[in-house]
């Protein structure tokens, strides 16, 4: 009698275990599958042994932005950017892992659309138990939101040390200005007094003098008319340049305090030259200086009179102080809304590196032996023209005169506009 079906299709006990074994196997194979599917924060996907892609799973698919019909079969380079694939970089890292068991890194990589994202990558080798290479397994992480955190946190650090740097340049150069400051205040001080002491000197020594004369003579007058009348100028002269360096000290602190203001008038510039010129007649003939005076008749603008008084008799005054016993030559003219007016001496000249520097406070480009001065006067001049819009300029060579041209905008735009406060 043939044995029931169900006794013949009875499985020995250890066929039956070994099978239990394989489901259970085939049971975690799946879940492990599901797992590795399910996984969302990694891309977790496997290559042939040649780098072409095998498997895909749902991380896989949400950095990368390929579907697993659309990439598997497909080479992993395509993963890489251009500039990568033609260093050879996919293969690189494949040979590293073959060789080494891994290869890892960080590194900007390429999504289906394009863009970019920061990865961290790791590639394992997959052998068999007989050392055979079946693969590889890849682990993905973007990590580009570390990556532009990180990024901007540098970008602050380097922010932050630029701003650092560059306050502590900008401390520096106050500190430096402020030593310059100091350097030339010292230098002013030292210049001013010198400049100051001399005519004061001159002005005691002619009233102890005097002094003298009356005390030896009692009631008889001591001194001629002529003789008063030259003790008298000279006075004058001495009270004179005493007032001027006065004026300059308190126009430079003017300007400083951005204080110089315009009081504009209608001023005819040639009849205004034409006065002055003659004013300083006497100390044109002392210095030995003949003057030639060409002028348009009538040039007339909206001017501060007193400034510019003040800028043409500093012009006058340097060419009988730099070019004593030379002829002046002066012209005043107008053109295309402009009045110029023109002051050429025949003196010592000015080296063309200088001719910047002059116009600055202070800057001389001849010693105090030579000549004294404060080196005040062309920066004021400066400060007048450019208040009216205008501009001074220079044309000069060392040993052969110097011309100085100011230029005034007839209908007068002043930076400075027109003020009631006191000079
Ligand atoms: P100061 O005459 O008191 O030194 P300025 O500011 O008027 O001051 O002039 C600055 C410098 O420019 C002078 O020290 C001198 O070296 C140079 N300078 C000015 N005018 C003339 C000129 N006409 N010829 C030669 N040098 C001049």
């Amino acid at each position: 009698m043939p044995e029931p079906i169900k006794a013949r299709n009875k499985l020995p006990a250890e066929a039956v275990k070994r099978r239990n074994v394989e489901l259970a196997l085939s049971n975690a194979e799946q879940i492990f599958r599901l797992l590795v599917d399910a996984v969302s924060d990694y891309a977790i996907f496997a290559l042939d042994p040649n780098g072409y892609v095998l498997t895909w799973n749902r991380g896989a698919e949400r950095f990368k932005g390929y579907k697993a019909n659309e990439i598997v079969g497909q080479h992993f380079s395509r993963f890489y950017m251009r500039s990568d694939i033609e260093n050879g970089k996919p293969d690189m890292e494949l040979r590293v892992a073959a060789d080494e068991g891994r290869y890892e890194e960080e590194g900007w990589r390429v999504r289906k659309d394009g863009s970019l994202f920061w990865a961290n990558v790791v590639i394992t080798a997959l052998r068999d138990q007989s050392g055979v290479l079946r693969g590889f397994a890849k682990v993905t992480r973007d990590l580009t939101e570390r990556k532009r955190a990180e990024e901007n946190l540098q970008q602050l650090n380097e922010n932050l040390e630029k701003k650092v740097r560059e306050r502590t340049e900008d401390l520096i150069k106050a500190a430096e200005r402020l030593e310059t400051a100091v350097k030339s205040r010292d230098e002013f001080l030292s210049i001013a007094s010198h400049e100051l002491k001399t005519p004061l000197t001159s002005l005691k020594l002619q009233v102890q003098m005097r002094k003298r004369a009356i005390e030896k003579q009692g009631a008889q007058a001591p001194f001629t008319l002529e003789r008063l009348r030259q003790m008298v100028e000279d006075d004058e002269k001495q009270i004179n340049r005493l007032n001027q360096l006065v004026d300059d000290m308190l126009d430079i602190t003017r300007i400083t305090a951005g204080k110089l203001t315009l009081q504009t008038e209608l001023v005819d510039l040639c009849a205004l030259i034409q006065e002055v010129t003659d004013r300083f007649a006497p100390q044109l003939e002392a210095a030995g200086c003949q003057v030639f005076f060409d002028a348009d008749c009538k040039v007339e603008g909206q001017w501060d009179l007193y400034r510019i008084e003040q800028v043409f008799i500093n012009l006058l005054t340097n060419a009988m102080k730099y070019g004593a016993g030379k002829p002046i030559q002066i012209k005043v003219s107008a053109a295309d809304g402009i009045a110029k007016l023109a002051v050429r001496d025949y003196g010592v000249g000015i080296a063309a590196e200088d001719h910047e520097r002059i116009f600055l406070q202070f800057e001389r480009a001849i010693s105090a032996s030579e000549v004294s001065g404060l080196g005040l006067g062309l920066y004021i001049v400066r400060q007048i023209v450019e208040a009216h819009g205008g501009r001074i300029l220079l044309e000069s060579k060392l040993g052969e005169g110097s011309l100085f041209k100011v230029e005034l905008p007839i209908a007068n735009e002043p930076a400075r506009r027109q003020s009631h406060q006191s000079r």
